[in-house]
């Protein structure tokens, strides 16, 4: 089945055709390689306006920006925070990190996301914040969200790794709760190589998160550290690449819409053999990951298609394996979750990536196709 002659299709490239070399060559040509410099104040700012908040606050990567959010907001050893099951790991290890424990909640099948309905019953006396992830680029349903939020005191984090630019309701993620942490890692939506950003409209949190960020040290006395904080900056270098990305950001997901486009109207042939991904009606999903799932009446396992997809040249990758099934966190769930069970079982991400042409989507449909039938 494999064809030598054709290309790999990756799963996930980055696409780096704005300003990015020349606003690289300038950090070296000026010696600004390390975390000072124009370009991080320059993408903080660009990126705060995108957004439609006050506050960004770059930092060295997308799991550090998670954590810099949680210290802020004051979690802390003994806390409890809601995160969903069905993520990447470091929605849980930031939680982690602070001594704190992650709670985890199912998630909705069709669009992989936390499911609002199921959030009241898992609050504590110790519960101090929700972590909705807007997955694989659809933002979560925020009204309900917020709204229990707000009925127990609770803050909310979003993780908007995966969500550059997609909106809830007509807003931009990032300024959907009382702070909001992306990625820039190379194979996220815009990337700096390594990198993340918090956002917040709350002056007093930024300027803490700013705090903490530099080591803790006091921004009027330099030296005296009033706090023990953490070295989380990212560097003049990465916010060069950043804010070239983030200058073409509208190209960057016209791509990804055209590709997520292009698989709805080819999978169809398929039928029932994929579920393709649901599209909220008042989300605009920016697709990081187009996600299937594979259809019941399918006999191979998901871990079999991903085998032969490889042998046809093209690279999948499974849905995220459930929080509560991995070694650090297995065990931590006190309610069944057997919706992330079954999309952490037949959750299949298709090559996902603004650099695929329809020819590529073809190959990527043609193969599914024969390895379903
Ligand atoms: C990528 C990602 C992160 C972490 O970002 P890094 O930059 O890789 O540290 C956190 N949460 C989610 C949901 C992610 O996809």
């Amino acid at each position: 089945m494999a064809n030598n002659e054709q290309k790999r299709i990756q799963v996930a490239a980055p696409v780096l055709d704005g300003r990015e070399r020349e606003y690289v060559l300038e950090c070296l040509d000026s010696t600004w390689i390390s975390s000072a410099g124009r370009f991080i104040g320059e993408f903080e700012q660009a990126f705060a306006a995108y957004c439609g908040v006050k506050h960004a606050i770059a930092t060295n990567n997308g799991t550090t920006a998670l954590h810099l959010a949680l210290v802020g907001l004051g979690i802390t050893a003994g806390d409890e925070v809601i995160v969903p099951s069905l993520t990447y790991i470091a929605s849980a290890n930031a939680v982690t990190y602070c001594g704190a424990t992650p709670v985890f909640v199912d998630n909705d099948p069709a669009t992989f996301n936390l499911d609002p309905a199921r959030l009241e019953a898992l609050i504590t006396p110790r519960t101090k914040a929700i972590m909705p992830v807007h997955l694989y680029g659809q933002p979560c349903d925020m009204d309900p969200i917020r709204d229990i939020a707000r009925r127990h005191g609770l803050f909310v984090v979003e993780d908007a790794a995966e969500a550059v630019g997609a909106r809830y309701k007509g807003k931009m993620t990032g300024g959907l709760g009382d702070c909001a942490s992306f990625s820039f890692f190379g194979n996220k939506i815009i990337t700096t190589g390594e990198g993340g950003m918090v956002t917040t409209d709350d002056d007093a949190l930024a300027a803490k998160l700013r705090l903490f960020r530099g080591q803790g040290m006091d921004p009027a006395r330099r030296y005296w550290f009033p706090v023990v904080g953490y070295n989380y900056r990212m560097t003049n270098i990465e916010a060069a690449i950043g804010l070239a990305q983030l200058e073409r950001v509208d190209h960057h997901l016209a791509q990804r819409r055209r590709v997520a486009q292009l698989y709805d109207a080819k999978l169809k042939r398929l039928g029932n053999r994929v579920v393709l991904p649901a599209v909220e009606p008042w989300a605009e999903h920016v697709f990081w990951m187009y996600t299937v799932r594979l259809g019941a009446a399918v006999g191979k396992p998901r871990d079999q298609v991903i085998v032969e997809m490889d042998a046809a040249g093209i690279e999948t990758r499974p849905v995220f394996h459930p929080m509560h099934h991995l070694p650090p966190y297995a065990g931590l769930n006190s309610v069944p979750m057997p919706h992330a069970d079954a999309c952490g079982a037949d959750g299949l991400n298709l090559p996902t990536h603004g650099g695929l042409s329809e020819a590529d989507i073809d190959r990527v449909v043609d193969a599914l196709d024969a390895i379903l039938a």
